[in-house]
């Protein structure tokens, strides 16, 4: 931790050492900014995060993430975090979402045009120039999901060359997953741009056992030479704005999502609607005799893209496949900010090291490490992190491989967290 003084001797008998971790996968653009301690992530290992994920990026400014604060280019941002000084180190991609609603707004439902393409491509340029890691997208979201892949195959061919990577949260984690999937690798094929698709999941009942055929279409690229790899968090739970799960349509069947009850929709942040927060759509819908659907669209009327719920969507087995394949590292997709956030904010690390490794075998203790530290390190080009040996940097985390655990609930998210240090 940062608060250690220098020269203090840490009698670590017993105990592990092991580089800091590293989110690849993070949403704390603006957490390191108005909290640079960011004990979400350091009381659980974590001494690096890579931001601006899902094509939500805090530069170019876009009316893409309302309430968060908006810099003009990638530098500023950076020198921002400068500025703040966080307990973590950051490094940024810039969001396909963001530069698109910065272009073209934020539902615009057609292609670019020629002048709209420019101005897009100089914004990646202009980013890359900035220290971007790469390029994001979301392509669930708005205005990604009006992308098509020609698009992103334009927007990462500077990628590519400037030796970054493509992040992807991809057009569809349920019904579509596979066809999405394809669609990934193909902008990986046609560019060269490592791909990284975030968050890998089967998404919704009707998907449940479809991840073992989402890592073979995986397995098939990477075959044929196309560098693939994605990332996970450890829990059968997701976490997304209920306008994304009602406006998608999962209530009402197929969806991105898959299909979803009402009772499988807790509530985690609804800033007018507190007494819905810990609720699920379900309960609420009981509680206030409305119908579910309804009720659903009420709230999204008044919260817009505040309210965040947390929605019971993936099956055990397709976890436990996803993290044991050999190109799936570790990252949270903790989404700072509510009374309850999904409990991979703060418990990602600890959970995987706890859980899966010592409790159930997973993943041997090594292995595991090298998901949380080596392999994104070199992923996102970070240079001496990562790995302990002289000239590396020293961000280290030590802890006891018989007691690590998570201890957050989706009732309870933040429970376990200590005292802040320093
Ligand atoms: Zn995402």
């Amino acid at each position: 931790s940062g608060s250690t003084a220098p020269n203090t001797r840490i009698d670590g008998t017993g105990l592990v050492l092991a580089p800091g971790f590293i989110d690849v996968h993070s949403h704390d653009d603006t957490a390191v900014l108005a909290e640079p301690d960011h004990a979400c992530k350091t009381l659980q290992g974590v001494t690096s995060v890579v931001v601006g994920n899902c094509g939500m990026s805090a530069a170019p400014a876009s009316a893409h993430t309302p309430g968060v604060t908006v810099y003009d280019r990638v530098a500023d941002y950076l020198a921002a975090v400068g500025e703040h000084r966080p307990a973590v180190n950051v490094g940024t991609l810039v969001g396909h979402g963001a530069i698109r609603a910065a272009v073209m707004g934020l539902r615009t439902d057609r292609q670019p045009d020629t002048a709209e393409r420019s101005a897009m491509a100089d914004h990646v340029a202009r980013a890359l120039e900035d220290g971007a890691l790469g390029l994001s997208s979301g392509l669930a979201y708005e205005p990604g999901r009006y992308a098509r892949a020609d698009e992103l195959v334009e927007l990462n061919r500077p990628v590519a060359e400037a030796g970054g990577l493509y992040a992807t949260h991809m057009r569809d984690e349920g019904d579509q997953l596979l066809s999405s999937i394809d669609e990934s690798i193909e902008v990986a094929e046609r560019t060269g741009v490592p791909l990284q698709i975030s968050h890998l999941k089967a998404s919704g009942r009707n998907n449940w056992g479809t991840a073992g055929r989402a890592l073979a279409r995986i397995d098939r690229a990477r075959e044929r030479g196309v560098d693939v790899m994605a990332d996970q968090y450890p829990y059968t739970r997701g976490s997304s704005l209920l306008e994304q799960i009602v406006s998608g349509g999962a209530l009402d069947g197929p969806s991105p999502f898959g299909q979803v009850t009402p009772a499988d929709v807790l509530v985690a942040a609804a800033p007018g609607h507190p007494r819905g927060e810990g609720r699920t759509e379900a309960e609420i819908w009981a509680a206030e005799g409305v119908e579910a659907r309804e009720m659903a669209d009420r709230i999204v009327e008044a919260e817009r893209r505040r309210c965040i719920v947390v929605i019971d969507n993936m099956a055990e087995d397709d976890v436990r496949t996803i993290m044991g394949h050999e190109a799936v590292m570790v990252g949270s997709d903790g989404v700072p900010g509510g009374a309850r956030p999904h409990p991979r904010l703060h418990h990602t690390y600890p959970r995987v090291l706890g859980h899966y490794v010592r409790g159930q075998g997973l993943l041997d203790l090594p292995d595991a490490i090298r998901r949380m530290t080596s392999a994104p390190a070199r992923r996102f080009g970070f240079a001496d992190r990562g790995e302990i040996r002289p000239g590396a940097y020293a961000d280290l985390v030590l802890f006891d491989p018989e007691r690590i655990i998570d201890t957050g609930t989706y009732a309870e998210p933040t429970s376990g967290r200590q005292v802040r240090p320093g």
